[in-house]
């Protein structure tokens, strides 16, 4: 008989999810904060002076998969918090969460995009 998958119901997770490695530090990334369950660290491809993604060290695939309200809560504190380590609180900065293929997600794993140190445009493209 089949093993039970203990993968959430979308997204790669686990073994193969990017985030989820980082969090095990099978790939190496920039760390700018932590606490048990969530986890801060520079994106290699910023697109902006600082471009932070803060996740849940627990494998959640997209916003739409995120069923606990307490951790969104913690997620967003957490965003906050690390802008104001990263000083730029004051200038302003903007928090992103890509969701699916229109949303332009292209990593499976929750996070959110904590962009500053620039004017950011709007609207979005
Ligand atoms: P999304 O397009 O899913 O909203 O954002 C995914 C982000 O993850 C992109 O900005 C991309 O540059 C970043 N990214 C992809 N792979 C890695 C990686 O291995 N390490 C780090 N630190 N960032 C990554
Ligand atoms: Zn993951």
């Amino acid at each position: 008989m089949a093993k039970p998958n203990p993968l959430p119901r979308s997204g790669p997770g686990g073994e193969a999810c990017i985030f989820c490695r980082i969090v095990r530090g099978e790939i190496p990334a920039q760390m700018v904060g932590h606490n048990p369950d969530l986890a801060a660290f520079r994106d290699t491809n910023p697109q902006a002076p600082t471009h932070i993604l803060v996740i849940p060290k627990k494998h959640v695939a997209s916003l739409d998969d995120a069923m606990d309200s307490g951790l969104l809560g913690q997620l967003l504190a957490f965003a906050a918090a690390i802008a104001r380590q990263e000083k730029i609180s004051k200038s302003g900065y903007r928090t992103v969460i890509n969701t699916g293929k229109d949303g332009g997600q292209s990593v499976g794993h929750l996070h959110i995009h904590v962009l500053g140190g620039r004017a950011m445009a709007w609207p979005p493209g």
